[in-house]
């Protein structure tokens, strides 16, 4: 007799808040009891009640080559054979960050933590510590993990959950940091003419991706960029999300490509570059990162940062992760948006697809039909008709991300079967979000 998930959600739920360790996966605002996995493999991944699901959420980013990969198994597994952690300089280390290296040009030395979150804050003390000023600003829309200085108009499962901020965060903090909205230059010229000299950095998500995907206005990176030069602030471009996803080398591929060259002074990476397990890191210009322990005054460690299982898997992940996985990435994602597109446009559901690289989410609605280019109009997407449509998805075998706030994910694994599941999947899907 396995559990099922209603059994599953219930013990959970008396031991752990939510029934969750992290909010989103309670599908609060798609209502419903949340698939508990126990196994996932390629494209596909298995609830306890043995119900297989093509898989559109790839861990939120990591599964950039699709679940389980072999080879990453493998390399994992000869790692942990050798010990699972050590709390010394292991060799892989650097080899890991040569990776990011050769890939990010705005990257020279990069440090190894676990999660996207501490990659964010190790980027702004460092800021702080470089500049010596405090004042942060962020774009309203986007996330950069849960510490307390971030959580201000945060996008991700506050957007989901509509929450503002967050309790228990010190006003003293908070008020540290300018929320300003994206893509709006003269919003951000504005708040730099207020805090003359005394903003240390603007961090930004290289393409906003946990608002819906919200691809920066043409320029207007470089323009970000090119103000915080003359006002003295560093640039933090947050590519936990897009890094090693959006195209080979991140968003500032996807930007360089269309001839926009911006190099920020710092860069965090996650997701992706753990490769399923918990590897995140903090780069960019030298000097600046020099200022960290034990060269610089600014202090960070971790018990299990540069972990050599997690280590591993990274490596691994990002050597795989060659021309073609991503040529087979994008073949997928092309055909999901296409035939979302199609089976949306047929059924006479309102809305629009946006792209970032091989990134794409739909906003669902009359009000986002324009196009979504910041919070404010992200916020006024139909979360219902999303909820409609990702249920009658999640019935016919495929799980879409419980949030209309989140990103689609493929894999490189998602092969032709899995790509006709999802598009057989999609005209049902579209006429159920039509129906209110
Ligand atoms: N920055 C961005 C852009 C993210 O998408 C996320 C996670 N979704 C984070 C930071 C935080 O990473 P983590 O969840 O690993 O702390």
């Amino acid at each position: 007799m396995t559990d099922t998930n209603d059994a599953l959600f219930s013990r959970a739920r008396a031991v752990i808040p939510g029934g969750v360790d992290s909010p989103v996966r309670a599908y609060g605002s798609v209502g419903g009891t949340p698939r508990f996995l126990v196994e996932a493999a390629g494209a596909y991944v298995t609830d306890a009640e043995g119900r297989r699901y093509v898989d559109l959420v790839a861990s939120w980013g990591p599964a950039l080559l699709g679940h389980a990969h072999p080879e990453v198994v493998a390399a994992v597994q000869a790692a942990a054979a050798r010990g699972l952690s050590f709390g010394a300089p292991t060799p892989a280390e650097a080899e890991l960050v040569e990776e990011i290296v050769r890939r990010v040009p705005a990257v020279q030395k990069a440090r190894l933590v676990s999660t996207g979150t501490e990659a964010t804050m190790t980027a702004i003390r460092l800021a702080r510590g470089a500049t010596g000023r405090d004042l942060l600003v962020k774009f309203a829309g986007h996330y950069h993990g849960h510490s307390d200085g971030l959580l201000a108009a945060a996008g991700s499962g506050l957007a989901t959950f509509a929450l503002p901020g967050s309790a228990g965060v010190p006003e003293a903090v908070a008020a540290q940091t300018l929320v300003v909205p994206y893509n709006d230059r003269a919003a951000l010229e504005e708040v730099f003419a207020a805090h003359s000299g005394r903003i240390a950095a603007v961090i930004t998500e290289a393409a906003a991706a946990n608002m819906g995907v919200v691809a920066p206005a043409s320029g207007f990176s470089t323009f970000v960029a090119e103000l915080c030069r003359r006002e003295g602030a560093l640039l933090i471009s947050d590519e936990v999300l897009t890094g090693f996803r959006a195209a080979p080398g991140g968003y500032a591929q996807v930007l360089a490509d269309a001839g926009e060259t911006v190099v920020p002074d710092l860069v965090t990476f996650g997701k992706v570059i753990g490769g399923g397990l918990p590897v995140a890191a903090v780069g960019g210009r030298a000097d600046v990162m020099d200022m960290l322990a034990p060269l610089g005054p600014v202090y960070q460690a971790g018990t299990l940062s540069g972990n050599p299982v997690a280590v591993a898997a990274g490596l691994a992940t990002l050597r795989l992760a060659d021309a073609s996985a991503y040529a087979r990435l994008a073949a997928a994602a092309d055909a999901v948006a296409d035939a979302a597109t199609a089976a949306l446009t047929a059924a006479g559901v309102p809305h629009v697809l946006q792209r970032a690289g091989t990134l794409f989410s739909v906003f669902f609605g009359a009000e986002v039909v324009g196009g979504v280019s910041d919070y404010a109009t992200a916020q006024r997407q139909d979360t219902a008709a999303y909820g409609r449509f990702f249920h009658a998805m999640l019935d016919a075998g495929v799980s879409l991300p419980p949030s209309a706030f989140e990103a689609w994910f493929l894999t490189a694994a998602h092969d032709d079967a899995a790509v006709a599941q999802i598009v057989d999947a999609l005209p049902a899907a579209a006429r159920a979000a039509a129906s209110a």
